[in-house]
């Protein structure tokens, strides 16, 4: 009997095929331009949602694969591609996340097709979380939502900062926005609302000016009471009420409203970090077995031999954590040590140092625009960052094979 395997099967291929295609013809020679502009590549964004690669029913099929590898390969292609455009593609899929994590069926069949809109009216949608004082710390969100029973409405007032996609007005844009309904109670008090395109009292704030992943647009976004149906508070009333009556009195309830939609994205955001790494590997294995110093290619050196090979080993061993931990979450099992930010961790990490490898191994050349490698170094260090900080994830794992609080 022999029911383990690591093949993907047709479809897989297929698609992992179809998106590497895209990645190389459209998005890598696109990359350094958008870099430099610091601007959304709306082109690209266009062209994708004409093939249908930007798209719900896109997302929805990726989602259903019942291996949970077909999000993981595609993010990987796009990154390998680059990361930066690759955010602005799937930055709308951060807040599907947010729907899909807390909302109900009838929720995500109403909004999840709206964060696409069509290839003719693009949308878009953002998840809004961090805040100038609560990025690590969750449990300090400043944003408030408090319930309007006579209007049946819920009112959001807050500022959150970083927020990918934040803010866009160029296209309808649906804000994901996990306020506190009642502080007292920290994250267990937290709830995430539908902030639907075009509601009064939205506004963006400053636009970062970053290192890296340039092409994405980061931003501040200032909620002034803003009002929204209650039919906006994913999940509903009732099961919040009784969440929150729950912990209360201080027993303990299934998940938190930003959480379980970190733990499930991560080994996504993983296999992106996976895909700039393997861009670096490659760039700088073709650069190694070409360029001669001391009459001979520089990869007959073992100092530069063995790096290659460390970069390839660490990026294998990352991809098997990521896909474990997407094969874990698609088939209901429970992650035992943090293995979703176990996934994280290491492929964010890897990308960091193969990239500056592959800097290393390119010389004067990897240090100067006309090659790649300085700007997926750069691009790579937003994974040690965002979507929880390496220390976060440090944290996750060792609360997990702990059993410890460990603060
Ligand atoms: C480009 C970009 C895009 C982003 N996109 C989004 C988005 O779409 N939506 C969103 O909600 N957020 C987004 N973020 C925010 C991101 O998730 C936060 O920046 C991140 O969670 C870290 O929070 P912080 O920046 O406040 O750092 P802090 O929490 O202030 O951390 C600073 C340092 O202290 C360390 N630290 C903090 N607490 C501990 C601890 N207990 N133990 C050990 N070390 C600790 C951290 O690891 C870090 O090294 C984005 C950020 C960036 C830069």
């Amino acid at each position: 009997m022999t029911d383990f395997s690591l093949e993907l099967n047709e479809d897989q291929l297929q698609i992992q095929k179809w998106v590497h295609d895209f990645a190389a013809d459209v998005i890598r020679p696109a990359g350094r331009e958008w870099d430099e502009r610091e601007e959304t590549p709306w082109p690209i964004i266009e062209e994708a949602a004409r093939i249908g690669l930007y798209s719900f029913e896109f997302i929805a099929n990726a989602f259903s694969d019942p291996t949970g590898l077909t999000l993981a390969l595609v993010s990987e292609e796009l990154c390998w591609g680059d990361a930066g455009i690759t955010l602005s593609l799937l930055g709308t899929s951060l807040g599907v996340s947010g729907i899909v994590g807390s909302g109900t069926p009838e929720q995500i069949g109403e909004w999840v097709p709206q964060c696409f809109g069509t290839a003719d009216d693009i949308h878009m949608a953002a998840f809004a979380v961090s805040e100038p004082d609560a990025g690590s710390d969750v449990s300090s969100l400043r944003t408030r939502a408090v319930y309007d029973e006579a209007k049946d409405e819920w009112v959001i007032n807050g500022a959150k900062t970083w927020i990918t996609n934040g803010g866009i007005t160029k296209v309808p844009t649906i804000h994901v926005v996990v306020a506190a309904v009642e502080p007292e109670l920290k994250t267990r008090g937290h709830a995430s609302f539908i902030v639907p395109a075009g509601t009064p009292g939205v506004t963006m704030g400053q636009k970062f000016k970053k290192m890296g992943i340039r092409a994405s647009h980061t931003a501040e976004v200032v909620f002034d009471d803003v009002r929204v149906p209650g039919s906006c508070l994913l999940g509903g009333k009732e099961k919040l009420d009784a969440r929150l009556a729950r912990a209360r009195e201080g027993k303990s309830s299934r998940v938190q409203a930003a959480m379980s939609t970190f733990e499930a994205s991560r080994p996504i955001v993983g296999a992106q970090a996976l895909g700039i790494a393997r861009a670096a590997y490659e760039y700088a294995l073709d650069y190694a077995k070409e360029r001669q110093a001391f009459g001979r290619p520089i990869i007959m050196n073992q100092a530069i031999a063995f790096k290659l090979a460390d970069m390839k080993t660490h990026i294998d061993a990352a991809r098997l954590l990521v896909w474990r931990a997407c094969w874990m979450a698609a088939t209901g099992k429970q992650f035992q040590a943090g293995e979703g930010s176990m996934s994280k961790l290491y492929a964010g990490e890897t990308a960091v140092s193969v990239t500056e490898d592959a800097i290393q191994i390119l010389g004067g050349a990897g240090y100067v625009r006309e090659h790649p490698v300085e700007q997926w170094h750069r691009d790579s260090k937003i994974y040690t960052i965002f979507e929880g900080t390496s220390e976060i994830q440090r944290l996750v794992v060792a609360r997990s094979i702990s059993g410890l609080h460990i603060p």
